[in-house]
């Protein structure tokens, strides 16, 4: 069949549309949904793991086996309570809380905004919204709203939009809350810590406390003697993990973008003391770009952010966000910092062991310092699911036009690599020969067997998960040469191929 495509009418597609997506077609499901599911914590399924698991397999061959310099590390999710304190998490892993005392929503101070109603010079009340992409467009609407409803006659300026934090304490009683659009009702910030907690052992008191870890990155530093003494690494070289983090976040939303449980790949790069950390920094930054440009996330709908030295932790030399064009605005993906020495500082302290290496050039002893990109798999999964979407128009060869969804995943982390489909499943002779190519091909890639329905149809299912190859045994196959027709997902072109030619062209694409 040939047929022509032409691009989407919009290429944005809404967030409605991938979740719709997600379920219809495997990749996620709300947890416990027949429950009435959880907020902030998700399923992966079938299509959902194995885009995943590529995710993560990508990142763990490039970061770790690909290069000499870094080794990889699986620590425990629940660590010692004392590593959490010496972390700071304890007394400062929080984000601020506001509840609405009417209505038992709550909020995080930083995602509410609200702004004073001004007219003629004059505050005549105020308006909130929560964050979101045109949060000024929103309190501006607002303003002009509860002028006319309160019937105030005047020039109404524009507002002047803050965040909670920034609430002043007369303030805070005449903010109506987003709930309820009334005033009185919102609780002044309050520090919430976001680490779960729970028991180790069968003592529920104090002394049996401990937390779900909420990052990886701690696993690293407190074996960083470890592996130094072990590894047979030296400076500067690296440390990389993949696993599970916790967060009690406060509001959960954009589906898996912030969730409460999330797979974090994190990897800490120890430097010395001397080294130009500003560049390490920098190419670091650049490494992390170009790795998600490998596993095409369009360079385009990626930028980054410099955080303002003035917000930054007493002891970070500067933080850099990779952030991505998502539908619901422009947000972090990727975090690189350069912390300096405090890591490990801070453990050499609270342990009481040191945590410093020997400079055989100097003949002396310092703590190294540490680089570290910090990135959630769910918001990679997520970002690749945005940018990958896309609805065309295609006309077949008799003149039908039809929608076909796409999803234009990056052969490298594409769920199912190549779908084997015999041209006709009444067919002894085909369907023997799909099966022998697809139990050959199975034994190195995912691959999808499908027999039922018209070819059309059965490209089309595989181009709605991403699947970049199709090849159709035909009678050609069985009774000339024995070549494949490959169909190839983004252009929707067909050639003939060998067996040995598919092999290599996977082999190629996929690594
Ligand atoms: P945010 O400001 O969005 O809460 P963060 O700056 O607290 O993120 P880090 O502590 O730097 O995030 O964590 C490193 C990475 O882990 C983030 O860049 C993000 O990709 C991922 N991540 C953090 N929190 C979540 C979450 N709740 N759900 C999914 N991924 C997350």
């Amino acid at each position: 069949m040939s047929a022509s495509s032409a691009p989407a009418a919009s290429p944005e597609v809404s967030m409605d549309t991938i979740v719709a997506l997600c379920k219809r077609r495997g990749f996620i499901f709300q947890s416990s949904e027949i429950y009435g599911g959880l907020n902030g914590f998700f399923d992966y399924g079938p299509l959902g793991v194995e885009l995943k698991k590529n995710i993560r397999d990508c990142w763990w061959n490039d970061m770790v086996r690909r290069r000499d310099d870094i080794v990889g590390l699986e620590s425990s999710i629940i660590m010692h309570p004392k590593v959490w304190v010496a972390s700071g998490h304890v007394a400062g892993f929080t984000d601020p809380l506001v509840d609405c005392k009417v209505s038992k929503q709550r909020y995080r101070a930083d995602q509410l905004f609200f702004a004073p109603v001004v007219v003629d010079g004059k505050t005549v009340g105020y308006v909130s919204a929560l964050e979101s992409d045109n949060t000024a467009a929103e309190l501006q609407a607002a303003a002009e709203e509860f002028k006319r409803k309160k019937a105030i006659q005047g020039a109404l300026a524009p507002v002047q939009p803050r965040d909670f934090t920034e609430a002043q304490p007369d303030e805070i009683a005449l903010i109506p809350s987003p709930a309820t659009g009334e005033p009185g009702s919102l609780t002044p910030p309050r520090a919430f810590n976001m680490m779960f907690e729970t028991y180790v052992g069968a003592l529920r008191d104090a002394s049996a406390v401990a937390y779900l870890r909420p990052e990886t990155a701690q696993g690293m530093f407190v074996d960083f003697k470890n592996v130094w003494d072990t590894g047979r690494v030296k400076l500067p070289f690296g440390i990389a993990q993949i696993g599970k983090s916790f967060r009690n976040e406060i509001t959960p939303r954009n589906f898996i973008f912030r969730s409460r449980e999330f797979e974090q790949m994190e990897m800490e790069y120890f430097i010395h003391e001397d080294a130009d950390w500003d560049k390490c920094h920098k190419d670091w930054i650049e490494w992390c770009r170009q790795w998600l440009i490998s596993i095409g996330l369009p360079e385009s709908r990626l930028s980054l952010f410099d955080h303002p030295k003035a917000k930054l932790a007493f002891y970070s030399k500067g933080t850099t966000d990779i952030m991505f064009k998502y539908p619901f605005g422009v947000q972090e993906l990727w975090g690189i910092a350069a912390r300096g020495s405090y890591d490990l500082t801070q453990h050499a302290e609270a342990s009481g062991k040191a945590q410093d290496v020997f400079d055989e050039g100097t003949k002396k002893k310092f703590v190294p310092h540490v680089i570290e990109p910090a990135v959630g798999v769910d918001r990679i999964f997520l970002a690749a699911l945005c940018s990958a979407y896309a609805e065309e128009q295609v006309t077949d060869e008799k003149g039908n036009t039809e929608t076909r969804v796409v999803l234009r995943l990056s052969p490298r982390i594409a769920p199912v690599k190549v779908a084997v489909l015999p041209l006709l499943k009444n067919k002894d002779a085909l369907v023997a020969r799909a099966q022998e190519l697809y139990k050959k091909l199975k034994r190195k890639y995912a691959v999808f067997y499908d027999e039922s329905g018209a070819i059309g149809r059965r490209y089309r299912r595989q181009d709605e998960i991403g699947t970049p190859w199709c090849v159709t045994i035909d009678f050609d196959t069985i009774e000339k040469d024995g070549t494949f027709t490959l169909r190839e997902r983004d252009s929707m072109r067909q050639k003939r191929i060998t067996e040995a030619e598919l092999f290599a062209l996977l082999d190629e694409k996929i690594s």
